[in-house]
């Protein structure tokens, strides 16, 4: 269904899309798909509602979105099993993004009635300056389907709390996610036209949402491709735009470093959604003196991860997205195999046939020319390289065109400051592989993206700043 100044509706022309688990290669459902059309109505009543929502206190707007947190709480496991039914993530996991989504909103609910603005000094004692934070207006969202959930919380979230009104489009694969929660909105009481969602083919929605002169925000979640395609869309009407794009995260593990924590933070950052994060590990570095011990440790436990279906108790990786997924992620490895990379465990699609399984996969003897080391994988697959200086391992670490996330091993505080100085990436874990929370800044440097999700740097990508200067003189 699509969700349209406080209604849930069919498409105008009655299309719908149909949605699969990845997992069964089953029908889960089919939703209303509109197009064009249905983006633009979905667009006026954005903008009708904007007049009274920006008017209204950070207080009630916080009050609104506290309302959505108590009604997202009491759905979480049915939300959760949305997310795994249609991507694939075990069921867990899917909690854990549930829990993360509602915490971006809880935070912002609370940041609502934070928006300050400025004085300035004035240049004349007759003058008074000041710098108002006001909402940009209507903002289009769109999101993909690898946190089918938390991605649109971290967009409503400030959004809202700023004082803008939205229309997002989820991705097609993922779009009954979206629908819940959607429906947290909807019961939550949420005036109409405030949160609006349209649900169809990409290009079209897109299209409309880049060329309305109505919609002032752009905000965009996914490949770095289609976030330059929308970037130069947007350009001609000039909208202030967010992106979250592709990364290719290095880790580095040094020979100080603990091996176990070091082996636990590349299954996190590596295996868990199958990989298909953006600040997924793409890149394991290891110094030199210790590679075959950590590749031997790294394999047993990968080797050890269960592999099947979310909804089943146990599972530790999911399938991946579709199969044109598995085809590349098996691209990937033939390339790193072709020249003279080693397979220390998987190496191989699962010998579950019937969903887009592959197994946690490490491969050894990793170098600089594989496909591996600059193209995003977006699969489980840990390849490991080796390095033998502090030198040497900044300037390879350093990707040419990605910089959203990377990660350091390492027991030595100096070299842990050097690095965090010298990794050229919007977020840096040292010692640490889950450096996400909804009070700190997400996002990239390079073409890995522009703006930020999370903390108060998240709120400003939904406000401007004007500045007013009065004359107080007679
Ligand atoms: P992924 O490869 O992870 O699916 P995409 O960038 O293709 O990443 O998708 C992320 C989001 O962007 C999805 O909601 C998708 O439907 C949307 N999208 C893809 N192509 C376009 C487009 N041309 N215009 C607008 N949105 C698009």
């Amino acid at each position: 269904m699509l969700y349209i100044n406080g209604e849930w509706r069919k498409s105008n022309s009655g299309e719908t899309l149909e949605v699969y688990n990845p997992a069964t290669g089953e029908l889960i459902d089919s939703v209303a798909s509109g197009g064009r059309e249905e983006t633009r109505e979905a667009i006026e009543s954005a903008k009708e509602a904007f007049k009274t929502w920006k008017r209204e206190t950070g207080q009630k707007r916080g009050k609104y979105l506290a309302r959505v947190v108590a009604k997202m709480k009491d759905k979480a496991d049915d939300i959760a099993k949305t997310i795994t039914m249609e991507m694939g993530k075990p069921l867990p996991d899917a909690k854990r993004e549930v829990g993360g989504a509602i915490a971006y909103l809880d935070w912002y609910a609370e940041e609502a009635k934070r928006i300050y603005g400025e004085t300035i000094p004035a240049s004349h004692p007759d003058k008074h300056l000041m710098l108002l934070r006001e909402p940009v207006g209507v903002t289009a969202a769109i999101t993909p389907w690898n946190f089918p959930a938390s991605m649109i919380t971290r967009k409503i979230g400030p959004a809202l709390a700023a004082g803008c009104t939205v229309v997002l489009k989820p991705a097609p694969s993922t779009p009954l996610s979206a629908i819940k929660v959607f429906e947290c909105f909807h019961e939550a009481g949420l005036p109409k036209g405030v949160a609006n969602l349209v649900i169809g083919p990409a290009e079209e929605i897109g299209d409309e949402m880049t060329e309305n002169p109505d919609v002032r925000k752009l905000t965009f979640t996914g490949s770095t491709n289609v976030g330059k395609l929308l970037l130069r869309k947007a350009a001609n009407t000039v909208k202030k735009v967010s992106m979250e794009l592709g990364g290719h995260a290095p880790l580095i593990i040094f020979d100080d470093a603990d091996l176990d924590a070091a082996v636990q933070g590349v299954l996190v950052t590596k295996f868990k959604n199958s990989g298909q994060t953006c600040i997924s590990t793409n890149r394991v570095y290891v110094a030199e003196s210790i590679a075959e011990e950590f590749g031997g440790k790294l394999a047993e436990a990968a080797a050890k991860l269960k592999v099947g279906n979310g909804i089943e108790e146990g599972i530790d990786v999911g399938p991946l997205i579709n199969s044109q997924a598995l085809e590349k992620v098996e691209s990937h490895v033939d390339d790193a195999l072709r020249r003279n990379g080693k397979v220390l465990c998987g190496g191989r699609r699962s010998e579950n046939t019937i969903g887009n399984f592959y197994e946690p996969t490490v491969i050894n003897y990793a170098h600089d020319d594989m496909k591996i080391s600059t193209e995003e994988t977006f699969g489980p697959v840990a390849p490991i390289f080796t390095f033998k200086d502090e030198t040497e391992i900044i300037e390879r670490a350093n990707h040419e065109s990605y910089g959203l996330a990377a990660y350091c091993f390492t027991k030595d505080l100096g070299r842990g400051h050097r690095m965090m100085k010298e990794l050229e990436y919007g977020i840096v874990g040292i010692n640490d592989p889950a450096p996400i929370v909804p009070q700190a800044p997400f996002g990239g440097i390079k073409e890995s993206g522009m703006g930020k999700e999370g903390g108060k740097s998240g709120l400003l990508e939904y406000l401007e700043e004007k500045f007013v200067s009065i004359s107080t003189g007679n």
